[in-house]
């Protein structure tokens, strides 16, 4: 451990980054045969996440997040180049990492408690104890109270927040989130963004976060990989050097809103790029 008196504070992904990797991205490339003929949605993406970092992505619709998104998680076959998890390759689901989707992904089924409760039950926590935990996440995502709820009696963004909690209650090494809070206003976005970094940090947890939203990007982020329009390629990588812990205080900051305009820069090409596009195809993606 590093003292004051030995030298300057590193941040947790100065230090992490010179060691092993836990998850590994290189070179993806997939591609999908369309109506519109084949067409390649993913064209190269290669970066390393070290231990407990966060890392964003953003780039417009149709750039080949949601696509990366499915083949880290383990659940698109047919792509080159390779994903490994503490240094092994996979070629499946991996038990090590928790995902949240961009659609609504809570059992209609069971309740709010249930739901959080679910990933818990099956690896056989007991009753009370799993109760205890998902009621915490619960609590997290402000939805106390509601434990007794069915999916169906709650608001999109409510579920939404179902979802990420019962995702968080198993506490995955690596957390996986394809635009999570999209259905959700922006201000409960922000409050709910300093909840789950609250959570990242206090676990460590290997953060993966795709979103389109800028502000969110940075308020969360250790690093934002910016993607081109497609093929999805980087275009860039940013470091977002803001001290932590972060609250959505941070947001008001300068410092912020400079980075705010940088990445704008980077993506403001692309998203007209894609406009252009999805008008002259005359629907969006
Ligand atoms: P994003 O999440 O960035 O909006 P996606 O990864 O969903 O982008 O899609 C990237 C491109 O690949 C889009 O043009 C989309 O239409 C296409 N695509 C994604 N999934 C499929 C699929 N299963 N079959 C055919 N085309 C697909
Ligand atoms: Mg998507």
């Amino acid at each position: 451990m590093m003292t004051g008196s030995e030298g300057p504070k590193l941040r947790a992904s100065d230090t992490v980054r010179s060691a092993q990797p836990v998850l590994t991205i290189k070179h993806i490339v997939m591609g999908f045969n369309t109506r519109e003929g084949a067409i390649k949605a993913v064209d190269g993406i290669s970066f390393d996440m070290a231990p407990g970092e966060f890392v964003s992505i953003i780039g417009p619709s149709g750039c080949g997040k949601s696509t990366l998104f499915n083949i880290v998680g383990g659940l698109l076959r047919g792509y080159d180049g390779e994903v490994a998890v503490g240094g092994e390759q996979i070629s499946g689901p991996h038990p090590g990492i928790g995902m949240v989707f961009q659609e609504e992904s809570t059992f209609p089924w069971r309740t709010v408690l249930d739901n959080v409760a679910f990933p818990l039950e099956i690896q056989g926590i007991a009753k009370e104890e799993r109760y205890a935990r998902a009621r915490r996440f619960i609590q997290m995502v402000g939805l106390d109270g509601f434990e007794k709820r069915f999916p169906s009696e709650l608001s999109g963004g409510m579920r939404q927040r179902v979802a990420i909690a019962r995702t968080l209650a198993f506490q995955p090494k690596i957390l996986l989130m394809d635009e999570p809070f999209g259905a959700l206003d922006e201000q409960t976005r922000l409050l709910l963004g300093g909840k789950v970094l609250q959570i990242q940090q206090e676990l460590m947890q290997t953060t993966l976060l795709i979103t389109h939203s800028i502000t969110e990007a940075v308020q969360l982020s250790d690093r934002v990989v910016i993607m081109t329009y497609r093929p999805g390629k980087v275009k860039r990588i940013i470091d977002i050097d803001l001290p932590r812990p972060r609250t959505s205080e941070v947001v008001s900051s300068d410092a912020f809103g400079r980075y705010v305009a940088a990445i704008w820069n980077d993506l403001r090409d692309e998203a007209s790029r894609g406009m252009t596009d999805s008008e002259a195809r005359g629907r969006e993606d």
